[in-house]
């Protein structure tokens, strides 16, 4: 996870960028990059890589795999080409590759990586996606539940898991997000308000009794948030904490 301090960092600087290049309108980050001299190629590539920043002969140039989304304009190969653009726009890793110390590397848009470096530069993506200072002005007067998730996601062309980690390091409301594949919890990620720190089971089976437990279960789909116990998701959970409203909601991904 990063500091308080690094994420308030990287998300003024994607603001920047993003009022700069995109003021008015949608972030594209083909523009931007174009703005800055950034090449760029899209395709099927397989499973190498979901994007990849280069730095040859002077200049950079990034790939983005489009196999899975047809073009640039879908929400995922948008958050690929901004955690590209990361790479070019942070410093460090900037001079990384201008002096050869990190090569092109694969990067993987999935949210599952434990590098800092690929954790640095998706965080910057869902913070140019989404810039702090205009999804705040959306989230006013509106309560957090998922139907304004949605309405973000689809106002700035980003993924659902994208807007969630977004809204996550505004401070609208204390949330945390377990991605869990055929019934295992396989990340989890929380804001830093979040009260509850203790999974059960963190890299272990779903438990039963939440709605993605019954979900892995017997396949039953709630399609709304419902408020169940705390300690259903958490161990340790303390007297004062237990009587909090908890909301538990299932999002079915097929796609990040
Ligand atoms: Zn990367």
């Amino acid at each position: 996870m990063l500091s308080r301090k690094r994420e308030i960092e990287l998300s003024e600087l994607a603001e920047t960028i993003a009022e700069l290049y995109c003021p008015s309108e949608i972030v594209l980050p083909e523009h931007i990059a174009t703005m800055k001299g950034i090449t760029f190629s899209n395709g099927d590539y397989g499973s190498a890589f979901d994007g990849l920043i280069e730095f040859e002969n002077g200049s950079f140039h990034i790939f983005v795999n489009t196999k899975l989304d047809g073009d640039l304009r879908q929400a995922r190969p948008r958050f690929t080409f901004a955690h590209e653009l990361g790479h070019y726009f942070i410093d460090e890793h900037r001079q990384a590759l201008l002096n050869g110390r990190t090569p092109s590397h694969p990067s993987y848009t999935n949210f599952a990586s434990k590098n800092p470096i690929e954790i640095e530069a998706d965080h910057f993506a869902a913070s140019l996606l989404l810039p702090a200072s205009r999804v705040k002005k959306d989230c006013v007067k509106r309560s957090f539940n998922f139907s304004l998730v949605q309405d973000i996601s689809q106002k700035y062309g980003a993924s659902i898991t994208a807007t969630v980690l977004r809204l996550m390091t505004i401070d609208k409301h204390p949330i945390m997000l377990v991605c869990s594949v055929q019934g295992k919890v396989k990340w989890f990620k929380h804001s830093h308000d979040f009260p509850f720190k203790w999974l059960k089971q963190p890299f272990g089976y779903v438990p039963k009794y939440t709605l993605a437990g019954t979900y892995f279960k017997n396949g039953e789909k709630f399609a709304e948030e419902l408020p169940i116990s705390a300690n259903e998701w958490f161990e340790y959970v303390s007297d004062r904490d237990l009587s909090r409203n908890f909301w538990d909601y299932r999002i079915n991904c097929v796609n990040f």
